[in-house]
């Protein structure tokens, strides 16, 4: 099928009097109905600032420079204010780390989900809510017609983000961006969340693009998985591939970090810290922290070479190799 969402060359840079700092810098990604996309890194490594690219919610000074993001054909970077505003909360959904972002303090659950379907529906006020009343039994929420005249902050945390997720699917989008949904969340609730969007995304063959640093988070939800260091995608391939054979040593960095099951070890921590976008190292920019590095990673570039079984990684060692 046709992909619901198609990256292409997408650059996203802060101009500044101190410099250009290029927060996405040449990215490719596409993404299938009913397919799940995880995009992981560290934080400054450029993720989120993609996920409010697509969205077209770059806050200044940063600015879209190049590429296209095309939604089910529309290119969303090229689209006019009506035509972003009529997809945004319609036909693409976001799904934030802390769910206050997305509620409205003020407003009772039940209403700002009908108020929601209404923006976008010709519903009547009874029906909307009749609506909102569905989704917050499809997202698990007890005593819904009680809960339906919940405030915010009259719920938990783990409810809350269920309110948003039941806010998102009421539009029925074909694409959901969420960025760190379950983050803010224990492990359990985290678990739980993670399984209902699942479970939703395969009865409506919703695209997701899951935005996290959590390569567990990814493992328990993505089929496929974009690793990103520095504005830049440096290995995206299918999970089990990458979790059996990670070929970027970044990749191979953050899985050791992941815990196993059981297991009690501290974490290995990846040494040095994430470059600054403003002054990116030269040649391959993950290089001062990389332990596989080699005389010519800190001047030459490496582009990011398709392998033959179709995974993508940006090494030089692997261009070498080939
Ligand atoms: Fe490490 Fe060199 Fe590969 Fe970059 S190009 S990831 S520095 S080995």
């Amino acid at each position: 099928s046709a992909p619901v969402l198609e990256i292409d060359s997408l650059r996203t840079w802060f101009l500044t009097a101190r410099g250009i700092g290029k927060a996405v810098d040449g990215v490719d990604l596409s993404l299938s109905g009913g397919e799940t996309l995880g995009v992981v890194g560290e934080s400054g490594s450029g993720k989120t600032m993609l996920s409010l690219s697509v969205l077209g919610l770059v806050p200044r000074p940063g600015r879209i420079v190049g590429g296209a993001v095309r939604f089910k054909g529309l290119d969303l970077v090229r689209a006019s204010a009506a035509e972003l505003l009529k997809v945004r909360g319609n036909a693409i959904s976001m799904i934030f780390q802390e769910p206050m972002t997305s509620l409205n303090p003020v407003f009772r659950v039940g209403e700002q989900i009908a108020e929601a379907v209404r923006l976008h529906r010709k519903l009547g006020k009874a029906e909307a809510l009749e609506r909102a009343r569905q989704m917050l039994v499809k997202v698990g929420i007890p005593n819904p017609d009680r809960r339906l005249k919940s405030y915010p902050h009259e719920m938990s945390g783990g409810m809350r983000q269920r309110v948003v997720i039941a806010m998102a699917l009421a539009l029925d989008p074909d694409l959901i961006l969420a960025d760190e949904p379950t983050t803010a969340l224990d492990v359990t609730i985290q678990a739980e969340i993670l399984e209902l969007m699942l479970q939703l995304k395969e009865e409506r063959q919703t695209a997701i693009m899951l935005i996290t640093h959590d390569l567990g988070v990814v493992a328990q939800t993505c089929q496929r998985v974009a690793v990103m260091y520095a504005g830049k995608i440096v290995e995206e391939a299918p999970v089990l591939a990458l979790f059996d054979e990670p070929l970027h040593p970044y990749t191979k960095l953050l899985l050791a970090s992941v815990p196993r099951i059981g297991e009690r070890r501290p974490l290995a921590a990846i040494g040095g810290a994430v470059p600054s976008l403003m002054a990116l190292p030269s040649g391959c920019a993950f290089h001062p922290r990389c332990p596989d590095a080699v005389g010519f990673c800190a001047t030459e570039e490496p582009a990011l070479l398709a392998m033959p079984d179709g995974r993508k990684v940006r090494c030089l060692l692997h261009t070498a190799r080939t």
